[in-house]
């Protein structure tokens, strides 16, 4: 990627990075607090259309409340586009056009062909695009790293409690969409075939999905949403040839049981077992977790990457191909239940 001039600039003077936050609701409010202490970011203000909103938030962390989009969006160098998803591919074009980085919460938008016209434009114009993916730094999924996590079959279970907030899209794009983005990341090939159902409980679109992916290598995937849950949960878990590992994304605890042939250093929990005449020990580790907050790291890595010293981890080509197959699996689910 190149980078422009005016982030060169930045870069060069030792310039903050001047941001406003668009939506300031139940996750905005938490943009603004991040934003406000890092060290290379100036948050320059707030805007909702609830104004009343807007003033609150801007009190609470010091920063002005704007009464004009327009006037905040000129003002800054980059914004986050923190509003409910049918309305990001509007206010994401007008940033665009204005030449200002963004920064669109998960999902990039609710149709593809939006999708496409975000990252193209940006495209064109050298600037960042980077969608709010936050699983993708969760530390319980990051202490993964180290190990060749190469799944075969992966199990993943996102449920929650049933809330208001999200439900202008169906559950696969509002939940599900983290799992496959997920997916994305970790399985190394592109999706040959879906499986997908799913029912509607309380809302007019899908609330608990299920989907079985195949990918062109032969993984397979079953993954599970609801958000009509009786509690949180947020699981996955990977199985491969010697090697299975679960993640609570919830708790922030990875554990991983190996299959080995010889017994390790007494540091590793083992048990020794015997399978056709040959011993074998499996081996639990529980790797302990980056003490991080995963929205102030991507904040910190999109603020890095206008400056051009990182690059996006989650890029709006991540944010587009995920929504590709969460339409796909919505799509199919709405045909089941015709
Ligand atoms: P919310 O309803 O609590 O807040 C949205 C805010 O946007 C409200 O204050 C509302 O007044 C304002 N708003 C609505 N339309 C607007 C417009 N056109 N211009 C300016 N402001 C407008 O919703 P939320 O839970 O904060 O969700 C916002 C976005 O964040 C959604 O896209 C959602 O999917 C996403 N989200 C992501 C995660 C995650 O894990 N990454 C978690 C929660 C929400």
């Amino acid at each position: 990627m190149i980078y422009s001039f005016c982030n060169f600039e930045l870069a060069m003077l030792n310039k903050k990075v001047k941001i406003g936050v668009i939506g300031v609701g139940h996750l905005g409010q938490h943009h603004v607090k991040h934003l406000k202490n890092i060290k290379n970011i100036n948050l320059i203000g707030v805007f909702d259309i609830n104004f009343k909103q807007a003033s609150k938030i801007a009190s609470a962390y010091k920063t002005k409340a704007f009464k004009s989009m327009s006037t905040l969006i000129e003002e800054a160098d980059a914004l986050s586009i923190v509003t409910p998803t049918d309305t990001h591919a509007k206010i994401a074009k007008r940033c665009l056009t204005l030449n200002k980085h963004i920064f669109i919460e998960k999902p990039i938008t609710d149709t593809l062909d939006e999708a496409d016209k975000i990252v193209t434009m940006a495209d064109k114009k050298n600037l960042i695009v980077q969608i709010g993916h936050i699983e993708r730094v969760n530390p319980a999924l990051l202490a993964l790293k180290p190990y060749d996590v190469k799944p075969k079959f992966i199990e993943i279970q996102r449920l929650a409690p049933y809330s208001v907030r999200g439900t202008e899209v169906p559950v696969v794009l509002d939940k599900m969409i983290h799992d496959i983005d997920i997916l994305l990341s970790i399985v190394n090939s592109s999706v040959k075939q879906i499986q997908a159902n799913g029912v509607s409980i309380i809302t007019n679109s899908i609330d608990i999905a299920h989907a079985r992916i195949k990918f062109q290598n032969n993984t397979v995937a079953s993954i599970t949403s609801s958000r009509i849950a009786k509690e949180d949960i947020r699981k996955v878990k990977l199985f491969q040839r010697d090697l299975y590992c679960t993640i609570d994304l919830l708790l922030g605890l990875t554990e991983i049981y190996r299959i080995k042939d010889k017994i390790q250093s007494k540091s590793v929990i083992q048990a020794p077992f015997e399978y056709k005449g040959r011993k074998k020990v499996i081996t639990y580790e529980k790797p302990v977790l980056d003490n991080i907050d995963p929205l102030k790291m991507e904040l910190i890595n999109f603020a890095n990457s206008i400056i051009g010293t990182e690059y996006p981890i989650v890029t709006g080509k991540n944010g587009r191909d995920a929504l590709e197959i969460a339409i796909k699996i919505n799509k199919l689910i709405v045909e089941d239940t015709l």
